[in-house]
């Protein structure tokens, strides 16, 4: 019956941006038909013991009642109700149009650099802008702080989630330099407020982006299997400006506002599992719960199963995710948007407050001192969180207890710290300062996720991030035509021989491999995964690099790991570098170079900067530096500097 559903009532779907809608009980349906009748055109709000409670208009009611539901009316034209709301503007709280926001976003930030900087983090499909707020003190750089990120309106029909999440820029406004704690707060971290994710949806009432996109549908973990959920992982303008902000900010939680009942909703929604640090996320969630009244659970089980929610990213990429549903309806009147922020304003005060809470610290390299980007793993969960790009601070939320916390970069030794003591008292914080010792024989590996495709939740418990890393016989079961996209972290560059190698820990299945330097390509297909260890020549397809890697399946495949020759190790003299069964450039000073063939020159950071045609043995004029020569086979390696 699902099935036959989400083929027919496409049309109707379509027609959804201007008729009205009305809430309806499609009594008995499960969690197990959400799916269905989202597919149907309806727009889902929960689940009860009676059945769905959705939004529907008379068509999309008409198609689910043939599809053998009974549909029942709860509150007859509840969009024009809402759009009645959205105009009731009174004296405090208001809803604003998408213009009066901009307009505010930008004279609040011109009168306010002190605390806040606006960062316009893209534009949705529609070409509308997408503000973002950061409030800290010193606002225009990033500081050795933990930061926190509130959103609203990712669902555009969702008003009172947006206004929330803007009376608190607001507060923070009115009460900074006053109140102790919130200038405090201020001043210690760093709080991310973007109140219209999806500009587009909200200027027209509706749930969808402007390219009829559910934007929390399309997010990268286990995407797929949903209507609405985009041409691919992070298709979406309005998504994909969010994730490259989470790249460029790694969140301690990442809090994802939404209405249509009053619910704290966690990771995972896409499988019936616990997240491996439940603990935490249960605690955090009974913070929330107490002062809101809020009911909280697991999204799988509490609201319905979901593939490609924010929620379920932010876990996976080692933030603390959340949806929070702040209000029964999706726009109440406006005289409810004081009471709703207030019945919001001191669990968010408490999460920016316990974002400093747990294990913190900074990572660089032993010999630079130079921020080393990389994972940061605590144990005994051994899940992976990021430390900051910039600066290389970390901020992991974490109770009190002992860990032991891996570090973990490629082309560098892992670092392991145990014995690390969150105490129960103070701050409930530990600050650990880590220096990483880069190693040649260290190899390159995937770093994080950008995307997967969904798997069968039930059937398949492994998690993506066992792909991640060097090879440990760990796999992440890639089912049978699905697609993981990894990110190595820093390009794997084209040497001599072998470059990349792809680790299958059992079975039989096979994966074709594809490289790219961005995440969106354009692909190049690289060949296929058939045995324990494929290794790839990225000269023999014309790469020169490749820092994103990709892999579809044919079979299950059991992927391990990926690897990349690590070139970066390079000396002039060494010839002991080891290498894990993979050979690398052999290393040699003044080595006569082969005969009639180009020979490549790399810059210190391994960018390729020209090819020399055969018979030319003089580089033209290059700005001061080191360089790096080598051919495209065997040819033995030089390093050449310059200088002025
Ligand atoms: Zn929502």
């Amino acid at each position: 019956m699902c099935r036959l559903i989400a083929c027919c009532l496409l049309l109707a779907g379509a027609a959804l941006a201007t008729e009205p809608r009305d809430l309806v009980l499609v009594r008995s349906a499960t969690r197990a038909d959400a799916r269905a009748v989202e597919a149907a055109g309806a727009l889902v709000d929960f689940v009860s013991a009676e059945g769905i409670v959705a939004e529907a208009t008379e068509q999309v009611q008409a198609s689910l009642r043939a599809a053998g539901f009974a549909v029942e009316p709860l509150v007859p034209g509840i969009s024009d109700r809402y759009e009645a709301n959205f105009n009731s503007g009174l004296e405090f709280g208001q809803y604003l149009t998408y213009d009066g926001f901009v307009d505010s976003m930008r004279a609040i930030a011109a009168n306010n650099p002190g605390i806040c900087r606006l960062e316009t983090l893209g534009t949705s499909f529609g070409g509308r802008l997408v503000l973002a707020l950061k409030f800290s003190d010193n606002p225009s750089v990033h500081e050795n702080e933990p930061a926190v990120h509130f959103e609203g309106a990712i669902h555009g029909d969702e008003k009172i989630a947006w206004a929330v999440a803007f009376e608190m820029v607001k507060y923070l406004l009115n009460n900074y330099g006053t109140d102790t704690l919130v200038t405090r707060l201020v001043n210690t971290r760093e709080i991310w407020l973007l109140p219209m994710y999806n500009p587009d949806g909200y200027v027209a009432a509706r749930r969808y982006n402007g390219n009829n996109v559910d934007l929390n549908r399309n997010w990268g973990w286990m995407w797929g299997g949903e209507s609405a959920q985009g041409a691919s992982a992070f298709s979406e303008a309005e998504n994909r400006a969010v994730l490259a902000h989470i790249w460029r900010n790694p969140m301690v939680m990442f809090i994802s506002f939404h209405a249509g009942i009053e619910y704290i909703s966690f990771p995972w929604s896409y499988s019936p599992d616990s997240i491996p640090e439940k603990r935490l996320i249960n605690f955090l969630s009974q913070r929330y719960s107490v002062p809101t009244g809020y009911p909280y659970g697991q999204g799988y089980q509490g609201m319905y199963p979901i593939n490609g929610s924010t929620k379920d990213f932010d876990y996976g990429y080692g933030m603390m995710g959340w949806s929070i549903e702040v209000h029964a309806q999706k726009t109440p009147p406006a005289s409810e948007i004081d009471p709703t922020f207030n019945r919001n304003r001191s669990a968010m005060l408490e999460f920016f407050h316990r974002a400093g809470q747990g294990i913190h610290g900074t990572v660089t390299d032993a010999a630079t001192g130079l921020p080393v980007h990389c994972q940061v793993w605590v144990g005994p969960a051994n899940w992976p969180s990021y430390n900051h790009r910039e600066l290389g601070d970390f901020h992991r939320f974490y109770l009190p207890g002992t860990y032991s916390v891996t570090f973990r970069a490629p082309g560098y030794l892992d670092t392991t710290v145990a014995g690390v003591v969150v105490p129960g008292s103070g701050d409930s914080s530990v600050t650990l300062d880590v220096r990483m010792t880069p190693n040649e024989s260290a190899p390159l590996f995937a770093c994080r996720l950008v995307w997967c495709s969904y798997v069968n939740e039930t059937a398949n418990r492994t998690y993506p991030v066992r792909a991640l890393g060097p090879s440990d016989g760990v796999p992440f079961q890639l089912d049978n035509t699905k697609t993981i996209c990894l990110d190595m972290n820093r390009p794997v560059r084209n040497g001599p021989g072998t470059d990349l190698v792809v680790y299958r820990s059992s079975g039989t299945g096979t994966a074709s491999v594809q490289g790219a330097n961005s995440w969106q390509g354009p692909w190049t297909n690289i060949g296929t995964a058939n045995s324990a260890q494929t290794g790839f020549d990225l000269g023999s397809v014309g790469l020169d690099s490749t820092r994103f890697v990709r892999l579809t399946a044919s079979g299950t495949f059991y992927f391990d790991a990926v690897e990349g020759v690590n070139f970066t190790g390079i000396e002039e003299g060494s010839t002991n570098r080891a290498s894990r069964s993979v050979p690398g450039p052999s290393v040699a000073r003044g080595a006569p170079r082969a005969r009639g063939r180009p020979l490549s020159l790399l810059d210190a950071t391994g960018r390729r900067v020209l090819s020399l045609p055969p018979g030319q043995t003089a580089p033209p004029r290059l700005a001061p530096g080191v360089y790096f020569v080598y051919g495209e086979t065997a040819t033995p390696v030089r390093r050449l500097v310059i200088v002025r």
